[in-house]
């Protein structure tokens, strides 16, 4: 390919609308193009490293006995209200009517299609246990679409749905995925870290996701140093710090003028803020829910979802608390009626604690559980820290950004029991077919292996997505010498079967370095004026400084070495 051609021109200007290195240099190297918010086209470099991408993870999902087949993208919506995950996706699923007032959804996911065509391909255990995935475009409605690739609205995924006769089939199946997808992104070049994650309005019951450590992550990832255990901060669980317990003591109020907040009560009555209960309230479906926590402890919302089975989940304001009949600044789970009351587990240890008094400027000493009053339900809402003890080893947990790069899902039978997908085992007694899911965004993908390889030049493209192996990089084209040899190296490079980008403009060297280095061409083959002295080229390697002469005839030998090598 030569660069005048190229359709897609390199930019010097870092442009002002990307936040993330991925997305800055991506516009940078004239890669892809906005077309709306969330929506991007991929010019013909970053086409060519999707399909690499593209290529290698259905090399793993054919391996792992994945068939690959394709479903439309166009659902309609009578299947998403069979599994109720209409609501679940809420207004993250684009629906819209046909011309015959027929809604339809643009495809988020496919469990539902292809349960149903399971339902009508999968009758006997004789047909289990299979895997069918394919690769195709998803359309997502996120509220806040950023850093380019990396959260989009429409993108390519490969999804792949597992059945199995039962739960022990599914874990099979899973762990077999679970293998494939540690293969494509070692292919890859991504370091990605296997993490316990939420299952969110997937739904299902373990689900994991891959996580690339980096710091435009924009999820939060506690893990624990000492042994594996890593999850999304969603999901993550801790040791919560121990404070001390003692004899219960008689309840008393205590005047607190003007203290409504945790830090203020706790500072003027000289008591540590794991001393105190705290009260946070929310609106679940609608309903005001009471939260009680210890003072020190955030409430974990994905959690609290999880626990209220609701969808829709949000703080309440203080004119819903305050027409509850709860004082706000002061509320108290005690003496309260009517109100479902979720308490945090960290209540539970510890005594005499400070709480609202559900009076304007006062508050109780001595709150104990369940002594002063009971919660419908007393379960970990609780957002686990860095810091705070590890639930496997107990040793200190870390915290860190990272980028999710695939996820998981043990699905179950949920899907499978809504959509008719059964099969018959050999008593002749029906069965839902146990499913499990796994996703994985290309675009994405691409986006963070720029996240995680490049440098302030540019994008470090690994050999095994790069759009072009070779940056052929004559300088002073004008010198026919220079043409002449170029020109017989670019055509003899190609008949080799070999991925040449050649660099055929009246640039300067230094326009032409810095380009090649912008796009990341692994490997960049210089023609000079100088090094044809010796009738030689320079081959220099992309993220190295140092380079070598080669002479003319050996330069095919060594290119091919140094592909194969790496
Ligand atoms: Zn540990």
């Amino acid at each position: 390919m030569r660069v005048s051609k190229l359709f897609g021109k390199t930019q010097r200007e870092v442009p002002a609308e990307a936040d993330t290195i991925s997305h800055q240099l991506l516009l940078r190297a004239g890669m892809i193009h906005q077309v709306a918010a969330g929506v991007y086209a991929y010019l013909p470099l970053a086409w060519r490293a999707l399909k690499k991408i593209e290529n290698i993870i259905r090399d793993e999902m054919d391996r792992a006995d994945g068939q690959e087949l394709m479903m439309p993208a166009l659902q309609p919506l009578e299947l998403w209200q069979e599994t109720g995950r209409d609501l679940a996706f809420g207004k993250n699923l684009f629906t819209f009517p046909d011309r015959r007032e027929r809604k339809l959804a643009l495809g988020p996911t496919h469990e539902e299609v292809i349960a149903r065509i399971a339902s009508f391909n999968i009758q006997s255990y004789r047909d289990l246990p299979l895997m069918a995935y394919h690769i195709q475009t998803k359309f997502r409605d996120e509220p806040r679409p950023r850093g380019g690739l990396l959260r989009v609205r429409e993108f390519t995924m490969k999804d792949l749905y597992s059945f199995d006769v039962d739960e022990k089939g599914l874990d099979q199946s899973y762990n077999k995925m679970l293998k494939a997808y540690q293969n494509i992104y070692a292919r890859c070049g991504l370091p990605a870290l296997l993490v316990e994650a939420d299952s969110g309005a997937i739904g299902g019951k373990d689900s994991h996701e891959f996580t690339v450590i980096t710091e435009s992550g924009e999820d939060e990832v506690i893990y624990c140093p000492d042994c594996k255990y890593a999850a999304n901060a969603d999901k993550a669980q801790s040791i919560k710090d121990k404070i001390k317990s003692g004899e219960p003591l008689p309840v008393a109020e205590v005047k607190t003028p003007g203290m409504t907040s945790i830090e203020q009560v706790s500072g003027f009555l000289k008591v540590s803020q794991s001393q105190t209960l705290k009260a946070v309230f929310y609106i679940a479906d609608g309903r005001l829910i009471f939260v009680v926590i210890r003072g020190d402890i955030e409430v974990n919302e994905v959690k609290l979802k999880n626990v209220l089975h609701c969808l829709e989940l949000r703080l309440a304001t203080e004119a819903e608390v305050v027409a509850a009949g709860i004082v706000a600044g002061s509320a108290s789970p005690i003496g309260i009626t009517g109100i479902k009351i979720i308490a945090d587990d960290s209540i539970i240890s510890g005594a005499n604690f400070v709480a609202g008094a559900n009076k304007p400027d006062t508050h109780l000493r001595n709150v104990n559980y369940p002594r002063d009053f009971k919660a419908d339900l007393v379960t970990d809402i609780a957002l686990a820290r860095a810091g705070e003890g590890c639930p496997k080893c107990q040793s200190k947990l870390s915290s860190a950004h990272g980028i999710e790069v695939g996820h998981i899902f043990k699905l179950g039978t949920f899907i499978s029991e809504k959509l008719g997908a059964s099969f018959v085992d050999p008593k002749g007694i029906s069965h839902p077919i146990v499913m499990g899911s796994y996703g994985i965004g290309l675009g994405r993908l691409l986006a963070t292996v720029i996240e995680y390889s490049h440098d302030d030049k540019g994008i470090i493209w690994p050999l095994s997505i790069a759009p072009y192996h070779i940056y052929l990089c004559p300088l002073y084209l004008e010198n026919p010498l220079v043409a002449a040899k170029t020109g017989e190296l670019y055509a003899d490079l190609k008949a080799q079967g070999l991925e040449v980008l050649f660099d055929d403009r009246e640039e300067s060297p230094g326009v032409k370095f810095n380009d090649a280095d912008l796009l990341g061409i692994p490997i960049r083959v210089t023609i000079s004026p100088r090094t044809l002295k010796t009738n030689s080229v320079e081959i220099k390697k992309r993220p190295e400084k140092k380079s070598q002469l080669v002479p003319l005839e050996e330069v095919v030998i060594r290119l091919k070495e140094l592909l194969s090598a790496t």
